[in-house]
């Protein structure tokens, strides 16, 4: 009788399974990348592996090389791949980074997409389905002493764009870039189901009001998918003086850069205020590769010792962050710092610390509609108010 109501339990959950699966129209597969032999991968520079396996930055001298990557061979599955994820365990001492790519692979002719960057944790549409993934991942230590450690990467790569989570993912995943305080996590955000909605905006100084120059050229199109913070690191919060100083960022990324408008999408000041800079639909400078991000500086210096980010500038960044997510449909887990994706230490290691917190802020304030009656007012009757702490 035991061994009846056993069986049947499991036939239910088979049954589950296939309705599931049915219903939703994904299938996945997982694929492991030893970390233990970089020789036998494609290609391998400047990285080496410890005798356990974990793969670090290769020494020269007692040194550690500044950085190193490497290039897994490709994995071809038998399904139509669309969507990946990264779950990766490593541990990244202070002033070290790590970063990763993937690529799309047409097995029939061989065709590659450009590298596109991900982050453990985060589901990552593939710029084209394709029947097999690449990996890469770049390792990088401004102390001669430290080097990350990747002890462990597999790629779960899906057959079909998934939107509902499928399942929490490790707590071990490490974000790359480092927080100044060895082995970083990204906690799990808030649980808290149901889909993402509209914001109201925060109060926004349009360009003509703060006195913008005209883009030199035509802007190149984009599709938001991500959210980059920044801080300014010069000027200081300490020295930022409204307009002007916006204008004296446009003048510098134009004249002093060469780019073709002010880098980022919005800038907010130690008071709260939130300024345009480029349109949400143009791409922008501020990290390569911009495609898909949108780009919002937190004006001041966030290093470790330097200044702190005011709560009127925190409110306004949760906010602004939150009316992002929610016009776009992006995850609060794609709230990135700019070290994520380059080698630079913005946006400071004391915003950068606090990017978890800003995480669940946003994801709250997406999951519940938060719509305050002060701001529907506003957007009402159209009228921003420069310098309102919110
Ligand atoms: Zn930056």
């Amino acid at each position: 009788m035991a061994r009846d109501t056993g069986i049947r339990a499991k036939l239910s959950l088979l049954a589950t399974l296939l309705l599931l699966g049915a219903q939703t129209g994904f299938s996945a597969v997982r694929f492991d990348f030893p970390t233990r032999e970089p020789g036998r991968c494609q290609a391998a520079v400047g990285v080496s592996a410890m005798p356990g396996g974990a793969l670090e930055l290769a020494a020269s001298g007692g040194r550690r090389l500044a950085q190193g990557s490497l290039v897994w061979r490709a994995e071809r599955s038998d399904i139509a791949l669309s969507v990946v994820e990264l779950e990766a365990v490593s541990q990244i001492p202070a002033g070290c980074r790590l970063s990763w790519d993937v690529r799309a692979v047409r097995s029939s002719d061989g065709h590659l997409t450009d590298w596109q960057t991900l982050a453990p944790g985060v589901r990552l549409p593939l710029e084209a389905p394709a029947d097999a993934v690449q990996l890469r991942v770049t390792l990088g230590s401004s102390n001669p002493a430290a080097s990350p450690l990747v002890t462990r990467v597999t790629l779960v790569c899906y057959s079909a764009e998934v939107v509902a989570p499928l399942a929490s993912s490790s707590n071990e995943e490490c974000p790359v870039g480092g927080n100044g305080g060895g082995a970083a996590t990204y906690p799990e955000p808030p649980d808290i189901s149901g889909p993402i909605v509209a914001v109201e905006p925060p109060p926004i100084v349009g360009r003509e009001t703060w006195g913008s120059r005209a883009p030199r050229e035509a802007y190149e199109a984009l599709n938001p998918g991500k959210l980059t913070v920044h801080h300014s690191s010069e000027p200081r919060a300490a020295h930022c003086r409204g307009c002007g100083t916006i204008r004296g960022i446009q003048a510098y990324h134009m004249h002093e850069r060469g780019w073709n408008d002010i880098a980022y999408h919005y800038l907010i000041a130690p008071d709260g205020t939130v300024y345009q800079g480029r349109p949400e639909g143009a791409n922008g400078s501020h990290s390569r590769p911009n495609r898909h991000k949108l780009g919002i500086c937190v004006l001041g210096n966030f290093n470790r010792g330097e200044e702190r980010i005011s709560p009127s500038a925190r409110a306004s960044l949760v906010r602004l962050l939150a009316y992002l997510a929610g016009k776009y449909g992006i995850s609060s887990r794609a709230i990135y710092g700019h070290r994520d994706f380059n080698s630079t230490d913005c946006p400071g290691d004391t915003l950068y610390g606090a990017l978890s917190a800003l995480r669940a802020d946003v994801e709250r304030t997406i999951r519940r509609a938060e719509q305050p009656h002060a701001a529907s007012q506003r957007a009402a009757t159209g009228a921003a108010q420069p310098g309102r702490e919110l």
